[in-house]
């Protein structure tokens, strides 16, 4: 017999995941994305896009669709989603795995500001203008209107019209490399960087650059999730699985 398996997608890892198995007749996938990007790159699994409707529409989702195990494979900001997945998978007796994706740590070397959240680290670039490559999404943008006087490069997937005096972005889609981020930095004299501790390997290499040029760094640490059982690689996940689809009665008991 099959486990169907929701993926709680937003991440590579959830991409590969998928993927993987995909090539394993005993698991049926189906990978979902919030639709937060206009350019999303569809997979060749099965998805969906769009919300479910709060934590009652992804329970209502998970019984209807009959799966059997929940998969939280989100950005680790994504903190909405990852809290209703607890909610809805607790609700409709579904297992629940979530993909803990470790932050990046300061290095020697590294003038790292640590922030809570995107109005801390607005404040914490100071008074005085200066050129700050934000390197934080669509959506957290409107923190930075309230330090109106600094110019802002802003790197997002999608192309939008930002709502600041002084902003210009940049479209582009990681990974990206140490090579090309020195050279952005250099090129558009970046003075400070404002950056989501995502922890994503795609995204590290403007942090090396910086340390090399000497930028500072403001860093948006990852917010508090509520507990869930974790696995820190995918191979943990799929152990995770192999032991549901053997244990099919107690499944959905855990
Ligand atoms: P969020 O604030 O946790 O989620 C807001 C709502 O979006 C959720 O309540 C859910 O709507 C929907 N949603 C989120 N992920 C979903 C998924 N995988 N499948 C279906 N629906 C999903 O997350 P966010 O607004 O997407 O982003 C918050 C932070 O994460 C931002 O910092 C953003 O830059 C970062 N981030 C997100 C993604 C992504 O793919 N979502 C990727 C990169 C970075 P319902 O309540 O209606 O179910």
């Amino acid at each position: 017999m099959t486990l169907n398996v929701l993926i709680l997608g937003g991440t590579a890892e959830g991409r590969v995941l998928a993927e993987r198995l995909a090539s394993d007749g005993r698991f049926v996938t189906l990978l979902s994305f919030a639709g937060r990007t206009a350019s999303l790159q569809r997979p060749q699994t099965p998805h969906r896009v769009g919300g479910f409707g709060g934590p009652e529409g992804l329970r209502t989702f998970l019984q209807r669709e009959r799966f059997d195990a929940l998969i939280d494979a989100t950005h680790p900001f994504a903190a909405q989603m990852s809290a209703n997945a607890v909610r809805a998978a607790h609700a409709a007796h579904v297992p629940l795995i979530r993909l803990a994706r470790p932050a990046w740590r300061p290095q020697a070397g590294d003038r790292w500001t640590q922030v809570v959240t995107m109005a801390d680290a607005a404040g914490a670039i100071g008074d005085a203008p200066r050129r700050v490559f934000l390197s934080v999404g669509r959506t957290e943008i409107a923190a930075f209107a309230a330090a109106p006087q600094h110019e802002y490069l802003i790197r997002a997937v999608d192309d939008f019209d930002p709502g600041l005096p002084r902003a210009r972005v940049l479209a582009a889609r990681g990974p990206f490399a140490f090579a090309d981020e020195l050279r952005l930095l250099r090129g558009e004299a970046i003075d400070v960087i404002v950056s989501k501790n995502s922890g994503s390997d795609a995204t590290h290499a403007k942090l090396e650059a910086a340390r090399s040029l000497g930028i500072p760094v403001i860093m948006v640490e990852q917010p508090a999730l509520p507990p869930a059982r974790l696995a820190h690689t995918l191979d943990e996940i799929v152990a995770w699985l192999n032991a549901l689809h053997a244990a099919p009665v107690a499944r959905r008991e855990v």
